[in-house]
């Protein structure tokens, strides 16, 4: 059932099917290791099918990821950076998050389903930033943090040219108001946001899409202290 939900979802948004079984036997992993350590709350299958990883693939039709470098900052299980990564395999993928835990059970997913290229980082973006400044092509990042702060977490990382995407809910508007400015201190230039529902649902979601425009400042991004008593 979960495998007919994900390649009804998938050719609704007109996406190769050959990655099913892959996302199939990624959920049984990510249902296994739920019930000893708290990965997700949605635990019914076709929920997971839909929330997780259609709403993940669907960025696949809204924006070009062929053969980028793709960081996804605060993955937790993996969302939504390992789905786009298994629908869409030239993408050269990083999973970042401050969770060690997390990031275990994520290297285990990519040994389990032979995807020896994908890096699993366990560190804070913040931190991570310092290491690999400017060098990917795009950042993804959902339910992590409100937009001012997310975009001082992403933005450093993000290359002149390439773009930070962050999945929001469709009333984030005021959210998006508040971080014109942080968006603009740390180089970046608010585009239009997309809506886009996720297939076998009512549910609709937006992709907010930041182009980085300029080098962000060296002083960005400062440590989670300060970023978060005092967003910019
Ligand atoms: N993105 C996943 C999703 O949508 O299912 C996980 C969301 S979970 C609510 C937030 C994740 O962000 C947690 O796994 C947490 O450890 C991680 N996180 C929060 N702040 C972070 C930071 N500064 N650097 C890296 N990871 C962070």
């Amino acid at each position: 059932m979960m495998e007919t939900v994900l390649r009804q979802g998938l050719e609704d948004l007109s996406l190769p099917l050959e990655g099913v079984p892959a996302l199939v036997r990624y959920a049984g992993m990510l249902a296994e290791k739920n019930q000893v350590m708290n990965l997700t709350a949605i635990t019914d299958p076709l929920d997971v099918a839909r929330l997780h990883f259609l709403d993940s693939a669907a960025l696949l039709t809204l924006a070009d990821f062929r053969g980028k470098a793709v960081v996804d900052v605060g993955t937790g299980a993996g969302f939504p950076g390992l789905p786009l990564r298994i629908v869409e395999p030239s993408i050269h993928l990083t999973l970042l998050d401050a969770q060690r835990k997390r990031v275990d059970f994520l290297r285990e997913v990519c040994g389990g389903l032979d995807l020896d290229d994908v890096e699993c980082v366990h560190e804070r973006a913040e931190v991570f930033a310092a290491e690999r400044r400017e060098t990917f092509d795009i950042a993804v990042s959902r339910a992590v943090a409100a937009l001012p702060v997310l975009a001082e977490l992403c933005l450093p990382l993000v290359k002149v040219g390439g773009q930070f995407l962050a999945m929001k809910s469709v009333d984030s508007g005021e959210e998006l108001s508040a971080a014109g400015r942080a968006v603009s201190l740390l180089g970046g230039k608010l585009e239009k946001p997309i809506d886009y529902g996720i297939s076998g649902t009512n549910i609709r979601h937006r992709l907010v899409i930041i182009t980085k425009i300029c080098e962000t400042q060296k002083k960005y991004p400062r440590t989670f202290a300060k970023i978060k008593k005092n967003p910019l």
